[in-house]
């Protein structure tokens, strides 16, 4: 098969929270204690090692845990316990909760948001900072985004502690003491930034105690994979199989598949298609569940093997496959897609916009075939919306 394009671009290895911490500790990011627990017995014995009231956390490679009843406060080892029964085993959002971080319960008076990632088009790290942190950040970007503030680094001059001071001023942080507090942990999450190879570094929230005792309370940590030669450690916490499955069996198969959080699954051919797909299917009104790359090829194993992996995203209601052949031919893509659907018995609704060489003869092969979860449209637009309705349907 032809080579594809996303397999050159750098994936990011998306640690546990538990782990991130455990970076941000040895950056010098103050955190709270904690321990790990697999059992509610363990979680048991957590918290009475470490002492006082906990809170229980599933530690899962996804976010807005706390909403999805991911974590818990208890006053004691008891309680610990009993939450830990609650929430081992919980699915939040197709990821099923394995492991829990036991940590000591802080008090919080003050939430705060700070994370650096890349900007790719300034060619820089971007730091965000809000005083509006604890909820979502893109919620604060849109609603009040002068609260949100902004600045970049530039890589060859690098860090300099006025950009943190600069950073916490504009955000509007006045106490002294957490300014200070603050400008330290945006220079100790650089140096952190750098020396992991992460891709992103997002504490939220920060918090300011009622002591006013600044740390990160949650942590969200992404390493470039290919830089992860150079940090075995951090190769070893990478857990293949929970960070998505199924983005672990289309690397198998050598099709391009990214999951992402709605119900359209999205097929096309060449990346700059597929990429305007999803596009098209949140223009539509509809959020797509993931991306998947059939590449140049589109023959009849690669058709299979995508609909498979598609198909099994239990989040996927419908499926979006958008062809435009070049070299590719939709007749020998709609073969593919009637041996894959004899092969998998994949039933959900399927719409098809072909477009290029062999579109009417593709048309006519789906048409014959007389399968009632295959719908045909036109246009990109109306095979979007016609998905979109289907995912509610
Ligand atoms: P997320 O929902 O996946 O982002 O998980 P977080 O780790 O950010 O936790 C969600 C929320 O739970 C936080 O914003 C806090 O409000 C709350 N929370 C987490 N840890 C503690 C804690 O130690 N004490 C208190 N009081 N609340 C906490
Ligand atoms: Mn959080």
């Amino acid at each position: 098969m032809a080579p594809r394009f996303f397999d050159s671009l750098p994936r990011g290895v998306d640690l546990y929270e538990y782990q991130g911490k455990e970076l941000f500790r040895r950056a010098g990011i103050p955190v709270s204690d904690g321990r790990l627990a697999t059992t509610p017995g363990e979680a048991r014995q957590a918290a009475e090692v470490l002492g006082g009231p906990v809170v229980v956390k599933a530690q899962v490679l996804t976010g807005g845990r706390g909403k999805a009843g991911g974590i818990k406060l208890a006053a004691n080892a008891h309680e610990a316990e009993e939450r830990a029964k609650e929430i081992l085993g919980l699915d939040i959002r197709g990821h099923v909760v394995r492991k829990l971080w036991i940590e000591s319960a802080s008090d919080i008076a003050k939430e705060y948001y700070l994370s650096l990632t890349f900007d790719r088009s300034a060619k820089k790290a971007l730091y965000m900072f809000t005083t509006q942190g604890g909820v979502d950040i893109e919620q604060v970007a849109e609603e009040s985004p002068d609260a949100l503030v902004q600045l970049r680094i530039d890589p060859l001059e690098g860090f300099h502690p006025w950009q943190a001071r600069r950073l916490v001023y504009a955000g509007g942080v006045t106490d002294p003491s957490e300014q200070k507090q603050i400008a330290a942990i945006v220079g100790k999450l650089h140096e952190a930034f750098v020396s992991f190879d992460a891709m992103l570094c997002e504490i939220n929230p920060l918090i300011v105690t009622p002591g006013g005792e600044v740390k990160a309370l949650d942590s969200k940590f992404t390493v470039d994979d290919n830089a992860l030669f150079r940090h075995p450690e951090i190769g070893a916490m990478r857990d293949r199989e929970a960070a998505e499955p199924l983005e672990a069996l289309a690397r198998e198969k050598h099709v391009t598949y990214v999951k992402l959080d709605g119900e359209v699954g999205v097929l096309g051919n060449g990346a700059g298609l597929t990429m305007s797909t999803v596009d098209v299917v949140t223009f539509a009104g509809g959020r797509p569940a993931n991306f998947c790359d059939l590449g140049g090829g589109g023959d009849a194993q690669g058709v299979v093997d995508a609909l498979e992996i598609i198909s099994a995203d239990p989040q996927v209601k419908s499926i979006f496959f958008n062809i435009f052949a070049g070299i590719t031919r939709c007749d020998v893509v709609a073969q593919g897609m009637l041996t894959a659907l004899d092969q998998t018995r994949i039933a959900h609704p399927i719409v098809v916009r072909f477009d290029g060489t062999n579109a009417a003869e593709g048309r006519e092969i789906l048409e014959d075939a007389g399968r009632d979860n295959i719908h045909v449209e036109a246009t990109m637009l109306d095979a979007a919306k016609r998905a979109v309705e289907l995912a509610h349907d």
